[in-house]
Parts: structure tokens; C-alpha cells; sequence
């Protein structure tokens, strides 16, 4: 058994996507061909955005979104404990400072009011509080009724780091639509994937989606050997672009079928583990199926001796990675015990109803 399955969901659109990849190779076309302005304009639509901007993979979309905004060296930029590490990662790498904030232990999301303790905490400390990154982890998007409310307050800008959450949505609201900008990923295991690294931003503000476009391109000016910032080199690649559109068309029947397998995994599992939790309202596209259960290592391991991959997403928090321990922040117990106890089951829109019953009986 796969963890993802890719191969049956290139199996499933097999005939489109050949055609689409071989498109590609005879246009010549491959660095921003037609099919990157069109992909844009279809997920600009989506998600209900007015721009996005594609880009070349969703790490870079966080440091092309916190350059936008002009933070300035030391400034301090909120971001959850529990998340893949790269949201933390992309403000320190911009002598940003990272702030880690604990998260709810149903919707693995960021705590809105421990996030206040933290802002308050970054003022006393001599910080200056400047962006907050908000993630969608697992699929399910963040508490932004909360979350947006408390950055209007404090006039900060909110960046939504929506890598896993594209697909998911709020009272339907799309994922990708939340902050000041957004920022997704197509790894191919996230939600949408491609077949390599892609990424992209979006933003209804026109300033920043200017700015997002010549920053991707080593920022450019009016042309490309006119710089006037530095930049990078974060374009989509053509291939990739194509590709996109292709599965962007199969995206709301998959999302269907990742839906129907995790409301069949909570049936079955119901009693037994943890189950996840989608708040009233909220849809999730369930980048991740993911319980809590106390004898966790155990489980995985019998898991694995019975063919079946599951995954621990993800062992450390942010607090207690290595690179950031220089920070000496104090740990986020909640985040800690979701280190401990989470574990993520296969999932993807192709499993079979065998499938998931066979995970849930060895359960
Ligand atoms: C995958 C991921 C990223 C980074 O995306 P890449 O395309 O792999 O660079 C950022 N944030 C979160 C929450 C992710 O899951």
C-alpha cells in the first residue's frame, strides 16, 4: 500500500496528461509558456483571488511574500509550533525572528490566543511584531475568524501558508484566501501537486502583486536585465504549469473522494484513536489523515510490519528543532504532545474502500 498514491492518480488521467507534457515539449515553450498565465488566471479564480503568482516551489513563496511586506532585519514574525519547518524557516533566513506560537490540540492549527500571549510577550521582550504566518496544516485551514480579527487589531499583516491547505475552506471561502497573501505548494504530495517543485502566491493588493512578480524574477524592473531590487530565480516551469492544469481539472472530484476516505477512516476509528476534528463549517482537503494515540511508535511499527506506511508529521517542533535553538524560546506544550502522539494514515482521493478497512482493522 502507498502512503499517496500517485502512480493510480497519473493512471486515472493518463491520456490528457501525456498530451498535455508532450504540448509542452514541442512548444519550445518552457520557461513562462501560455500555460503559466493561464494556470495563474484558473487559480486566481478558484480560489477568488484577484492575483497569483506562480512560482518555483512554496518555500520560496513564503520568502517572496514576507519580502513584499518589507519586513525589516530582527523584525519578530509569529508562526505556529507545529508545522513543516519551512514556515519558520523562511522568515529566519530573512534575519526575520521567528516566534513560535502553540497550537489547538483538535485542529493541530495556531492558537489564537496563545498567539496574543506571544505578541505581548515579543513586545515585552524589546521586539518588534510585524507579520504572522498562519498555516493550514494537515488540510484543514486555520482559525481565521480569530486569527484575522487579532491581525486587524494589531495591524499586522497575515500571511496564510496554505501548502497543505489548498482545496480545503471556511463556510466556503477557499483556502488561499485568507491572508494579505497566500502562499501554496505543488510538491507533488500536497493537495495539488505537479510532478517536481512548484508553488504560488495570492493577493487581492495590486502593490504587492507587482512586487511578487518582479521578485520572483531576480527583481526586475521593466525588464528582466533591468534590476531593481534583488530577487530570485522562482519562476513555474511551463511542464509544470501544464501539468497543474490537467489535475486542477480533476481537483473537486478528488477532493470528493479524499473526503469520502476520511469520513469512512472516522467510522471505522471512531473509539479507538483520536480521530480528526473538522469545526463546524470548515471543509478540510486533507493533505494529511492524521490521529492521536498514546502508544503511537507501537502502532506505526505494527503498521509497517503489515505492509501499511504511516507517517509522523511531524516528530519535532519547531522550539526544539536544532537550527532554531539559538532562539531559546520556551517550548509549546501542546505542540510537544502532538509531536508524541500524532500519527498520519494513508490517504488519497484513489483508495479503495479495501484499503481503508484493511488500515482501520489492524487498528
Ligand atoms: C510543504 C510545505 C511548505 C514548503 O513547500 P515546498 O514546495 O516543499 O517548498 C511550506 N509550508 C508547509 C506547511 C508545507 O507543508
Amino acid at each position: 500500500m502507498q502512503f499517496r498514491d500517485l502512480h493510480r492518480q497519473y493512471e486515472a488521467m493518463k491520456a490528457e496528461m501525456d498530451q498535455a507534457m508532450l504540448n509542452v515539449a514541442a512548444s519550445g515553450a518552457y520557461i513562462m509558456g501560455p500555460q503559466v498565465a493561464e494556470l495563474e488566471q484558473q487559480l486566481a479564480a478558484y480560489v477568488d483571488m484577484k492575483h497569483c503568482i506562480s512560482c518555483a516551489n512554496g518555500t520560496d513563496a513564503l520568502w517572496l511574500a514576507l519580502r513584499a511586506l518589507g519586513l525589516k532585519p530582527g523584525d519578530a514574525v509569529f508562526v505556529p509550533d507545529f508545522t513543516f519547518f519551512s514556515t519558520a524557516e523562511a522568515p529566519a533566513i530573512l534575519n526575520l525572528v521567528p516566534v513560535f506560537v502553540d497550537v489547538d490540540d483538535k485542529s493541530f492549527n495556531m492558537d489564537a490566543a496563545d498567539l496574543e500571549r506571544k505578541w505581548q510577550q515579543a513586545l515585552n521582550n524589546g521586539l518588534h511584531p510585524a507579520a504572522v504566518i498562519a498555516v493550514d496544516l494537515f488540510g484543514l485551514p486555520a482559525d481565521y475568524d480569530a486569527i484575522v480579527d487579532f491581525c486587524r487589531q494589531k495591524s499586522l499583516p497575515l500571511i496564510e501558508d496554505g501548502a497543505q491547505g489548498f482545496g480545503g475552506s471556511i463556510r466556503g471561502k477557499r483556502a488561499c484566501s485568507f491572508g494579505d497573501i497566500a502562499t501554496t505548494s505543488f510538491f507533488p504530495a500536497k493537495p495539488l501537486g505537479c510532478y517536481g517543485d512548484g508553488g504560488a502566491l495570492f493577493t487581492n493588493d495590486d502593490r504587492y502583486a507587482d512586487l511578487l512578480r518582479s521578485l520572483r524574477v531576480h527583481g526586475k524592473g521593466t525588464d528582466k536585465y533591468d534590476n531593481v531590487r534583488l530577487g530570485l530565480n522562482s519562476r513555474l516551469d511551463t511542464l509544470q504549469a501544464a501539468i497543474l492544469q490537467v489535475k486542477l481539472r480533476h481537483f473537486d472530484d478528488e477532493l470528493k473522494a479524499v473526503n469520502r476516505v476520511a469520513a469512512k477512516y472516522s467510522q471505522l476509528l471512531a473509539g479507538k484513536v483520536q480521530t480528526p476534528v473538522v469545526p463546524e463549517g470548515y471543509t478540510s482537503s486533507w493533505a494529511q489523515y492524521t490521529l492521536q494515540t498514546e502508544n503511537r511508535d507501537d502502532l506505526q511499527a505494527r503498521l509497517k510490519a503489515a505492509g501499511v506506511p504511516a507517517m509522523v508529521y511531524y516528530p519535532h517542533t519547531m522550539s526544539r528543532q536544532t537550527a532554531f535553538a539559538h532562539l531559546n524560546q520556551a517550548p509549546c506544550p501542546v505542540a510537544d504532545e502532538l509531536s508524541r502522539t500524532v500519527l498520519s494514515l494513508p490517504m488519497h482521493p484513489y483508495m479503495t474502500d479495501e484499503e481503508i478497512e484493511t488500515v482501520a482493522s489492524l487498528i
